[in-house]
Formats: structure tokens, C-alpha cells, sequence
């Protein structure tokens, strides 16, 4: 059978987000947002909207790169084989980060990489695997070693996803990664309205048919 599903309106997503936006910016006070493509992106804008920093006096907006994952599953004869690769379609180009790029784009920032659900978490292992690879490098290119440990100290990674769906994980966040879901769902099929392909209108009224979660 199939699992239930839960539609979710823009302004689900939009008021979950917004609940959530104090506490990302009191416990983390992101300054980078790393939106995992195609799910991340509204998310990531939507949050961007209450996070806004406060330099000299002028309301600042924080900036969003994107990366781009996919997920196969693989199968394999007659029975299906667990297991799913992440493949890597897009990701930051650090050369394009302008002529105020310091400390090669990452060192001494706080970024939270922003996607829409946490399913089995194997794209969120795999992201944070990268963007600590990337830290790595650019933490090796750095000479002085107190200005080196200075930078790894101040380098934080966090994670915001709207919806965290409850059961076994594919995998762990490292403790040293700081955790934000808006919302905890069990395991339910999420229908957001970005994917919406026939009437939006439809999707919104048919959502008084969610179950009670
Ligand atoms: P993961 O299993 O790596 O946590 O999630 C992989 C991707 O599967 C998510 O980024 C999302 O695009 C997709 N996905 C997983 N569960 C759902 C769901 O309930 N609804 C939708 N629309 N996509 C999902």
C-alpha cells in the first residue's frame, strides 16, 4: 500500500519556516545558506527572508549557493538491492564568489545547508561529507598555523530542513553539526506544492483530506 500523504500549501511552508527562523538565528546566526537543488531552493529563499543580519546600521541579506544532488536508487535482479548513490550534478564554483572571496569562500563562515526533508538523511551525510572536504582543502591552503586553527575553530556547519521525517536514518549528523527541522512528520509521502504538475488551487483544497499527524 501506499504511504499516506500529507499536502503542504506555500503557506505551510512559508509559516513552518517562519517559526523556526528565531531560533536558527539566536542558536546558529547563519551567514551563508548552502540550498541543496531542486528541494532547498524555496526553503532557502523563504528563510532568507527572516534572517536577515544587521551591519553599519543596513539590514543585510544573507547570501544562498547552490548545489545540486541527485539520488538513485539502485536496483539490481530480481530482488531489490538496498542501497542509493548521491550524484553530484552541480556544486559551488568558488571561482565565481567575486574579488571579496577571502579564505577561499568557506573558512570562518556559519553555513547552513538548507533542503526541504530529511528522508533517510543519505543526501544530508553525503553534503555535509563534502562541504567538511571542501573546509579541509581550504583550511590546508591556509600558512600561518594560528591563523589556521583560528579559521577551523570559527568554521561552522549547520542544517535546516523543513520537515524531518521520523524513522531509521541511512546515516548520522556529525555532533559538531547543528540540527534545525521546522517540523517532525512520521513517515508520510510529502506532497509540496512546487511539484505540484495539474492545479494548485486543487492541491490546496484537497489538503482538509490530510491524515491527523
Ligand atoms: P534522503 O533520503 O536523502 O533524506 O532524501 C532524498 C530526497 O528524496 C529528498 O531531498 C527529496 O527530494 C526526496 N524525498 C524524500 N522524501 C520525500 C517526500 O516525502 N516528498 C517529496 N516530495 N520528496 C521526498
Amino acid at each position: 500500500m501506499a504511504p499516506p500523504m500529507l499536502r503542504l500549501s506555500y503557506n505551510d511552508i512559508h509559516n513552518a519556516i517562519a517559526s523556526t527562523a528565531p531560533r536558527i538565528m539566536s542558536e546558529f546566526s547563519p551567514d551563508l545558506f548552502i540550498a541543496i537543488g531542486g528541494g532547498g531552493f524555496i526553503p532557502a529563499r523563504i528563510l532568507r527572508t527572516f534572517c536577515k543580519v544587521t551591519t553599519d546600521g543596513t539590514k543585510r541579506n544573507i547570501p544562498i549557493q547552490a548545489v545540486g544532488l541527485t539520488l538513485y536508487e539502485s536496483m539490481g535482479g530480481i530482488e531489490e538491492v538496498a542501497g542509493s548513490e548521491v550524484v553530484r550534478v552541480q556544486w559551488i564554483d568558488f571561482s565565481t564568489l567575486g574579488s571579496k572571496l577571502k579564505h577561499g569562500g568557506l573558512l570562518g563562515r556559519r553555513i547552513l545547508i538548507v533542503d526541504e526533508v530529511d528522508d533517510t538523511r543519505t543526501t544530508l551525510v553525503y553534503t555535509i561529507k563534502e562541504m567538511q572536504k571542501d573546509i579541509k582543502k581550504q583550511l590546508e591552503a591556509i600558512e600561518d598555523p594560528a591563523e589556521r586553527a583560528r579559521l577551523s575553530e570559527a568554521t561552522k556547519l549547520g542544517i535546516f530542513v523543513v520537515h524531518n521525517k521520523n524513522k531509521p536514518k541511512a546515516g548520522e549528523i556529525p555532533g559538531d553539526v547543528a540540527y534545525f527541522a521546522a517540523v517532525e512528520t512520521p513517515d508520510v509521502w510529502l506532497a509540496y506544492p512546487w511539484e505540484c504538475e495539474t492545479d494548485i488551487e486543487e492541491h490546496d483544497r484537497l489538503r482538509k483530506d490530510n491524515p491527523e499527524i
